[in-house]
C-alpha cells in the first residue's frame, strides 16, 4: 500500500469487484483490492466459491466451476498491476475526504474513491449436512436461478424452502426442470406476494407442504432426502428429493457500514439514482449482490463493479483528483 494514501480501493473479492479491479487498473489508476480474510463460513471469492458449475456466464460454452471462475477474474485483475490485500475492512469513515478505511488487523487505508462490492450472502437453515452438500455441489443450493438447471437437477422431485416472493419464483423456476417441486414453508400462511403465490399454489408441479421445517438433509455424496417435522405437531416423517433450494431471504454484507451510507430497509446499499452506482456519499461507489438484490446474478454482478469504476474515474476526474479520458455525457452530468 502506497503510503497508504490510494486513489481507488475496492472492498470485495466477487464478479463485482474483480471487474471494477479490471477496469480501474486499466485506467491507471492503481487500485487496491481488500478481498477480505477466509474464516468460517466466509472466503474470498464471494458466493460463487460455493457453486459447482456455473453455466450462465456468457463466454464459457462448456461452462466453468465458480471458484474457477473467480480466480479467472482475480487474475485479469491482478495482471493490469491490482493489489490485492486479504483483509477485512472493520469499519469505515466516509464523513472525511479522502475516506478512512480501518481494517481488522487496525491498518488504516485512505482512499480518494471507493467502489464497495462486499456481496450479500444466502441465509442457511443450519440443519446438518446442508452446507456441506451445498459445498460438494451434492443437490443443495441456495439459487435455482444458479443451479437449476443443471443435469442433475433434471426429472427429479425437488424441494424448496421458504414462504417468501423469492420462494414462489424458484419453485415456478424449477418447474421447468423438475419432475415435482415441494415447497417447504414452516407456518400455514405465505409470506409472498399475492400474485407470486397464487402462480405457485395453481402450479400442477408445486405441491406446499403447510407448517412444516426441514430438520436434516439425508444423503453422504448427494442428497436422497429430508428429515421434515410438523410445526403444530411435532411429528417427524422423510421425503425423499433429489435436490434442495433454499429461499429464506438473504443478508448483504453492509455491517461494517455502520450506519456511514443509506442503505434500504433490507440492509442494501442505495443507489439513489437509476443506472448507477453512486452512493448517498460522493466519491463511494456500490456494484454487485450489495446493492442488488432483484438480479443477483454473476454477470449483473459484474457489469455493476465496471459501471462503479467508471462513475469512480468521472468522479475524480472532475473533481482533478486524477486524468480520465472519459467525458461526461449530455445525458450523464457528474455529480460533484
Ligand atoms: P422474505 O420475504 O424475507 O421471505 C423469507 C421466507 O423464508 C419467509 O417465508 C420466512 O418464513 C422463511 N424463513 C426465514 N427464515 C427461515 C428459517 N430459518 N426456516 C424456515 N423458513 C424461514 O425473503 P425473500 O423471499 O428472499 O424476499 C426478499 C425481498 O425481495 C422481499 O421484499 C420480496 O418481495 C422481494 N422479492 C421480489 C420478487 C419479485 O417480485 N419477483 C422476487 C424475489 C424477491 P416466515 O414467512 O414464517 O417468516
Amino acid at each position: 500500500m502506497s503510503e497508504n494514501r490510494e486513489i481507488v480501493t475496492i472492498i470485495g473479492s466477487g464478479p463485482a469487484a474483480w471487474t471494477a479491479a479490471i477496469y480501474a487498473a486499466r485506467a491507471n489508476l492503481r487500485p487496491l483490492v481488500l478481498e477480505g480474510e477466509p474464516s468460517r463460513g466466509m472466503i474470498p471469492g464471494g458466493q460463487l466459491m460455493t457453486t459447482t458449475e456455473v453455466e450462465n456466464y456468457p463466454g464459457f460454452p462448456q461452462g466453468i466451476t465458480g471458484p474457477e471462475l473467480m480466480m479467472n477474474l482475480k487474475l485479469q485483475a491482478e495482471r493490469f498491476g491490482t493489489r490485492v490485500v486479504s483483509e477485512d475492512v472493520a469499519r469505515v469513515e466516509l464523513g472525511q475526504h479522502p475516506f478512512r478505511l480501518i481494517l481488522g488487523s487496525d491498518e488504516e487505508v485512505e482512499s480518494l474513491a471507493l467502489v464497495v462490492a462486499t456481496g450479500a450472502r444466502a441465509n442457511w437453515l443450519g440443519i446438518p449436512n446442508e452446507e456441506r452438500l451445498a459445498l460438494i455441489g451434492g443437490g443443495v443450493s441456495a439459487c435455482a436461478v444458479c443451479d437449476g438447471a443443471l443435469p442433475f437437477y433434471r426429472e427429479r422431485v425437488l424441494a424448496v424452502v421458504g414462504g417468501g416472493d423469492t420462494a414462489m419464483e424458484e419453485s415456478l423456476y424449477l418447474t421447468k426442470f423438475a419432475r415435482k417441486v415441494y415447497i417447504i414453508h414452516r407456518r400455514a400462511e405465505l409470506r409472498a406476494s399475492r400474485i407470486m403465490a397464487d402462480r405457485a399454489l395453481n402450479h400442477p408441479k408445486i405441491e406446499v407442504l403447510w407448517n412444516t421445517r426441514a430438520i436434516e438433509v439425508l444423503g453422504y455424496d448427494a442428497i436422497t432426502g429430508l428429515r421434515l417435522e410438523d410445526t403444530v405437531t411435532l411429528e417427524q416423517r422423510d421425503l425423499e428429493v433429489g435436490g434442495l433450494f433454499i429461499a429464506i431471504g438473504h443478508t448483504p454484507n453492509t455491517a461494517f457500514l455502520e450506519r456511514q451510507l443509506d442503505l434500504t430497509p433490507h440492509g442494501y446499499i442505495r443507489t439513489p439514482s437509476p443506472w448507477r452506482t453512486a452512493t448517498s456519499v460522493p466519491g463511494v461507489f456500490a456494484a454487485g449482490d450489495v446493492m442488488d438484490d432483484y438480479y443477483r446474478q454473476a454477470v449483473t454482478a459484474a457489469a455493476t463493479g465496471c459501471m462503479a469504476t467508471l462513475e469512480a474515474e468521472r468522479w475524480l476526474s472532475h473533481r482533478g483528483l486524477s486524468e480520465s479520458p472519459l467525458p461526461e455525457t449530455a445525458e450523464a452530468p457528474v455529480t460533484l
